[in-house]
């Protein structure tokens, strides 16, 4: 056996698991393999026919995220977003009763249901309010234990809206490979004055990326991500991963959507969202009921409210529903507010005055 520890981290039962065989993928040939009608359901505006299963890891999706972010094939698995992602990661590396997670809060709700719904613990390790929500990394590798397993760093950062600092991430990936997966969420990477740190791939052994079609290319409805990681990483995914996780109308729509004409038309799109994002700031400050905007790496805006329950009923009275984030403890009074069009910001600030 490979002595890789993105093996020896991983549940021992599924190294030697026999993963399901699915249909063999031979385009070129007629299905009369995989019990699908042979005829087109009614409404079918595909191309491949909703009555075929979709391609496992559809090759040609698979090759346009690659070349997206800038990494080889062999290092990138197609998901169900990155929430299916996340469910993997921990199906992957948490073993009931006996591992762990580690998260700096408050963040993405996501990672640790995920732990809890595989029976692992969670540490949490509070990001620093006083100096815009920082993480401190010899704090986080001081309370690395080895039972945790995957190590969850969000930048830029749900709900705060901050980037992590780049030195701080080095330390913390520098001091845990090999003995832990960190893995870094940039679902909002595009809106990031930083760059994504896909690089560091060829530094750190046990580093896993989360990227997202979700946010910068306007997909959330057709659900797919992608996880970022060393080939071991993604082959190990792959034995556990639905084989045909990916519908064929998303397949179908990502591809569209990838095109390079689509990928540059988004990126004018995501420019735009950070200048009307600064419009809203300015608007959004001058309210009464501001109390604070937090700075913003993101396509949203964190900010804390002199009666946050008088923002939510006024803004709601006016159509509109922002997130409620004081369930976190060390977010009493804030709310998160996605940017929308200009007549929409336009309209959320005159519903919070005119109620
Ligand atoms: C929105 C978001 C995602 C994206 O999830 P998908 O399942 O890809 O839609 C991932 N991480 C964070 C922190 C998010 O806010």
């Amino acid at each position: 056996m490979s002595t890789s520890p993105l093996l020896s981290l991983a549940r021992p039962e599924l190294l030697t698991l026999k993963p399901y065989a699915h249909a063999a993928w031979l385009p070129t040939l007629t299905r009369l393999h995989a019990n699908e009608a042979p005829w087109r359901p009614e409404g079918d505006t595909t191309d491949a026919g909703l009555n075929r299963y979709p391609e496992p890891q559809p090759e040609a999706l698979v090759s346009r995220l690659a070349a997206l972010y800038g990494v080889p094939t062999s290092h990138l698995l197609a998901a169900r977003g990155s929430d299916e992602a996340i469910d993997l990661l921990s199906r992957l590396y948490l073993r009931e009763g006996r591992d762990a997670i580690l998260q700096c809060t408050p963040t993405f709700g996501m990672y640790q249901v995920a732990a809890r719904i595989q029976g692992a613990d969670v540490v949490e390790m509070p990001l620093d309010r006083e100096r815009s929500w920082s993480v401190d990394p010899e704090r986080l590798i001081a309370a690395w234990r080895p039972n945790i397993k995957l190590v969850y760093l969000c930048s830029p950062n749900n709900p705060t809206a901050n980037s992590l600092d780049t030195d701080a991430l080095d330390a913390i990936c520098t001091a845990l490979d090999g003995k832990a997966i960190v893995v870094l969420d940039e679902a909002y990477i595009e809106w990031s004055r930083l760059p994504s740190l896909t690089p560091w791939l060829e530094r750190f052994s046990t580093l896993a990326i989360l990227r997202t079609l979700s946010k910068a290319h306007a997909l959330a409805g057709a659900r797919i991500g992608a996880l970022i990681a060393h080939p071991d990483m993604i082959q190990l995914a792959k034995r556990i991963v639905p084989p045909y996780s990916l519908a064929q109308p998303t397949v179908e729509a990502a591809l569209r959507a990838l095109t390079p004409e689509a990928v540059a038309a988004s990126q004018v799109r995501v420019a735009d969202l950070m200048t009307e994002r600064e419009y809203l700031r300015g608007r959004l400050a001058a309210s009464p009921l501001v109390e604070r905007v937090w700075p913003s790496d993101t396509n949203f805006l964190m900010i804390d409210s002199h009666d946050a329950g008088r923002f939510m009923r006024n803004t709601m009275a006016g159509g509109f529903i922002v997130r409620d984030l004081r369930g976190y403890p060390t977010l009493p009074n804030s709310l998160r507010i996605s940017v929308g069009t200009r007549a929409q910001n336009d309209a959320l600030i005159d519903s919070l005055e005119t109620a």
